[in-house]
């Protein structure tokens, strides 16, 4: 029987009566004739307790221990559709990632899938299961400890599942129905999209538009998957919601494809350090071993063989490159007067494929940003993105004024 793929997010889940509402979708899709591999995250606003309880317990924690408590919440709404499924006397079982099991590396909170083999799940499915219910975001080290994948992986998991099982097509039941130019949350114009390239998707998930994970849209994209973004709550069609997909397959589309952003940046300035070979590797190498991550960095030009240093990153990793730039400081590896940071900015970026052959996006966008008087802090550009560094208290304000400088609430 072909195979599909269903995940359920949090908002989908959030109540026994939702996912009696899910699973009813799902049994319509048994009825239709396929297996039907059902990944779940946990119940709205579960993670964040359980990582809230994490690090109350213990403020620098032990990742595996971390990954213990908050896997947890996806396997209790595993149990609980197979039950529900079961009472609608559709053959179902659950399991949670290390019973399928899905194999992923050591990278404990951010671990990356590296095998699912599916002879359990279809071996239940020849006996005549129908339904496989896989606890999401989470999976089995080769220590054979439980791990997880990063923050909304259960995006994640799904796909991997829809390339293991070669699936049909793999949905995304989401609480919006489906990918728009930017969070309508922010702006009542957003427009929903029919359909969306691959290297768009990524794009702005990877610069905050959190309703795909962006390894999951990685992973689409190598493997082929047929994916879709739709609402749960709406009665919806083969037709409905957002196809993730090629190129090729988009007709006609606007230059800039959508808006996105990303609210809790920091950015770090180094003041007057020697302006030598080395010195980016001087103190990136040591803010990369503290586990942070930097996004974008500037070099200032030197004056006197001095230089300043700008980087951006998560605001809450600020109090850890601090720790490592003191101590690449009092090992004089790193030289330098005085490091100031800034709490208070966001990064808000435009997105399309378009851009590769239309000059100007970047003017036009400076310009917009001008005419509301939003200063400019940091900017970096790729072949199909701009993004700049603002206050944080301009973001809604500059994504809107991107949003309807590139006309984006009308189709092209
Ligand atoms: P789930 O719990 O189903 O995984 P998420 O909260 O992770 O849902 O993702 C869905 C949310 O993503 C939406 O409610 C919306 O606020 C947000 N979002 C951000 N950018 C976009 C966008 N461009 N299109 C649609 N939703 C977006
Ligand atoms: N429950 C996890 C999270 O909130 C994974 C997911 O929902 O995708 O991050
Ligand atoms: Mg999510």
């Amino acid at each position: 029987m072909p195979t599909l793929v269903m995940k359920f997010g949090g908002t989908s889940v959030a109540t026994l009566d939702r996912i009696r509402r899910a699973a009813k979708r799902v049994g319509r899709e048994v009825a239709n004739g396929y297996d039907v591999i059902v990944i779940v995250s946990a119940m709205a606003g579960k993670t964040n307790e359980l990582v809230g309880w994490v690090e109350e317990t213990s403020p620098i924690f032990d990742a595996r221990e971390y990954d213990a408590v908050v896997s947890s919440g996806e396997q209790v709404t595993a149990g609980l559709m197979a039950l529900t499924l079961q009472e609608m006397d559709i053959p179902a079982r659950s399991w949670a990632g290390w019973q399928v099991p899905l194999k992923t590396n050591s990278a404990h909170s951010q671990a990356r899938i590296e095998e699912i083999p599916p002879d359990n799940i279809n071996a239940k499915f020849a006996e005549g299961m129908r339904v496989a219910v896989v606890a999401g975001f989470q999976g089995i080290s080769p220590e054979g400890r439980i791990t997880t994948l990063g923050r909304g992986g259960s995006d994640t998991t799904a796909v991997a599942f829809a390339a293991a099982f070669g699936a049909e097509r793999c949905d995304i039941y989401t609480d919006v129905d489906g990918v728009y130019t930017t969070d309508p949350r922010i702006t009542s114009k957003a427009r929903k999209l029919d359909r969306i390239a691959f290297e768009e998707m990524l794009e702005l998930a990877s610069l905050g538009a959190k309703v795909l994970q962006t390894r999951s849209v990685e992973l689409a994209m190598r493997y082929k998957v047929k994916l879709r973004v739709l609402s749960s709550f709406d009665d919806n069609d083969e037709t409905a919601g957002t196809l993730v997909c090629d190129e090729e397959d988009i007709v006609e589309s606007n230059v800039v494809a959508g808006v996105a952003f990303s609210r809790d940046e920091a950015k770090m300035t180094l003041l007057s350090v020697a302006d030598r070979p080395g010195i980016a590797a001087a103190i990136f190498g040591p803010l990369a071993e503290a586990g942070v991550n930097v996004d974008m960095i500037v070099q200032n030009i030197s004056e006197d063989g001095r230089t300043d240093m700008t980087w951006s990153l998560p605001v809450n990793q600020i109090a850890r490159a601090e720790k490592a730039m003191a101590a690449a400081k009092s090992s004089g590896e790193v030289n330098f007067a005085e490091l100031v940071t800034d709490d208070g900015v966001a990064k808000v970026s435009v997105v399309g494929i378009g851009m590769r052959s239309h000059a100007g996006v970047a003017s036009q966008m400076f310009k917009a940003l001008r005419d509301e008087g939003i200063n400019i802090k940091v900017i970096t550009t790729s072949e199909i993105k701009i993004s700049v560094l603002i206050d944080r208290k301009y973001m809604e304000l500059a994504v809107q004024a991107l949003h309807d400088t590139f006309g984006l609430d009308k189709p092209a």
